[in-house]
Formats: structure tokens, C-alpha cells, sequence
């Protein structure tokens, strides 16, 4: 079997070896000094499976980048729509207009509650629902599929009920949504989203 895959390899003072795959495919392995070729070889042969499939998430996951372009556009539950204003106005009149609505729709429709929900502005999440069950919505949130923001503000509503991510609370979200295994995955794909330039 041939090795498909290009690895930079790193060989160093390590206790173990070690495989790294970056967003854009790019393949470390960071090797004690004692492994020899033939070892290294052998192990980048026994991920090939774990490779391919982080390949096929990295392609999913530029597919999906490809799609997106900011400059002169809004984009609504993932479709791009021309805009000529203020693009930050924009959003926040979404947010406002669609998706607090949405939020409020859920929790009665769940029967889930929450005290108060606010604009928030992160590089790293989408959501949170603190003890007092006041939620913070990242702006962004209005760019994903609408299915994915349902899948957020459904998984924080949960949280109102369940605080961490016990077994209890994913429970409770499947019973909202049967499908959120695929909505949780599906959203990783955009995660690049966090720290993208929107505006
Ligand atoms: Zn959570």
C-alpha cells in the first residue's frame, strides 16, 4: 500500500509520535529521535482511514468557505442578499427582527424558558445561557442555515433545564431534535465563521 498522503515529519525530542492535520490539510508528525523511517512510515499508514476522513471534512468545510462572499453582502439564514447600507445595521435589525422572535418562538413551542436574550460578539462561540438563564446569541448566528441556528437556540434553551453537557442534556435536545448528532457536526463546518471578516 502506498502512503497517499504528504506529512512534513518532525523528528525531536518527543516521548510519543504524533499526527496533526491543519484546516488547509497540511499533515504534521512530530517523531522521537529513535523511530526510524520504516516506523513512521508504518504509522501515517495505520491513520490513512482517520485521514481520509478529516480530508473530506476539510474539503466539506472549504465548499462551504467557497460559498460565502462578504463584500457587498448580507447573508440570511445562508442565502447572500446585495446590500448597500450599513452591514453591521443590518444584522443587528436581524437579530432584532428574526431572531429573537425565533428564540421566543422555540421556548414556547418547548415550553423551555429564558429570561432575556442579548446581541453578542465572540470569535469563539455562537451561544450561552448563564444560571440566571439570560442568553447571549453571537450576531453571526443569522449568517448559518436556519436549521443551524434552530440547533443553537434549541441547544442553549436546553441549558435552562441542563446546565452542562451531560448525558441528561443531550438527551433533552434529541427529543426537540432527533437529528442534532448531524446539526452538531454540520455546524463545526462553519465554524470559520467565528473569526471570519463579515462586515
Ligand atoms: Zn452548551
Amino acid at each position: 500500500m502506498e502512503n497517499k498522503f504528504k506529512a512534513k515529519i518532525i523528528k525531536g525530542r518527543f516521548k510519543t509520535i504524533r499526527l496533526k492535520i491543519t484546516n488547509n490539510g497540511e499533515i504534521t508528525v512530530s517523531a522521537p529521535n529513535s523511530l526510524n523511517d520504516e516506523k513512521i512510515k508504518e504509522f501515517i499508514l495505520s491513520k490513512q482511514r482517520w485521514l481520509d476522513k478529516q480530508m473530506l471534512k476539510i474539503n466539506e468545510m472549504n465548499k462551504i468557505k467557497e460559498q460565502y462572499k462578504f463584500d457587498n453582502c448580507v447573508y440570511l439564514f445562508g442565502k447572500p442578499y446585495l446590500c448597500k447600507e450599513d452591514k453591521s445595521k443590518v444584522y443587528s435589525d436581524y437579530f432584532l427582527k428574526i431572531i429573537k422572535p425565533l428564540v421566543n418562538e422555540l421556548s414556547i413551542k418547548y415550553n423551555l424558558k429564558y429570561k432575556s436574550v442579548d446581541i453578542a460578539n465572540s470569535k469563539r462561540i455562537w451561544g450561552s445561557l448563564d444560571s440566571n438563564k439570560k442568553m447571549r446569541l453571537n450576531w453571526k448566528i443569522v449568517i448559518l442555515p436556519k436549521d443551524l441556528v434552530i440547533y443553537i437556540i434549541t441547544h442553549e434553551l436546553c441549558h435552562s433545564k441542563e446546565f452542562n453537557h451531560s448525558k441528561k442534556f443531550w438527551q433533552l435536545v434529541e427529543k426537540y431534535l432527533p437529528n442534532y448528532k448531524d446539526l452538531r457536526n454540520h455546524l463545526k463546518m462553519y465554524s470559520f465563521l467565528l473569526s471570519s471578516k463579515v462586515l
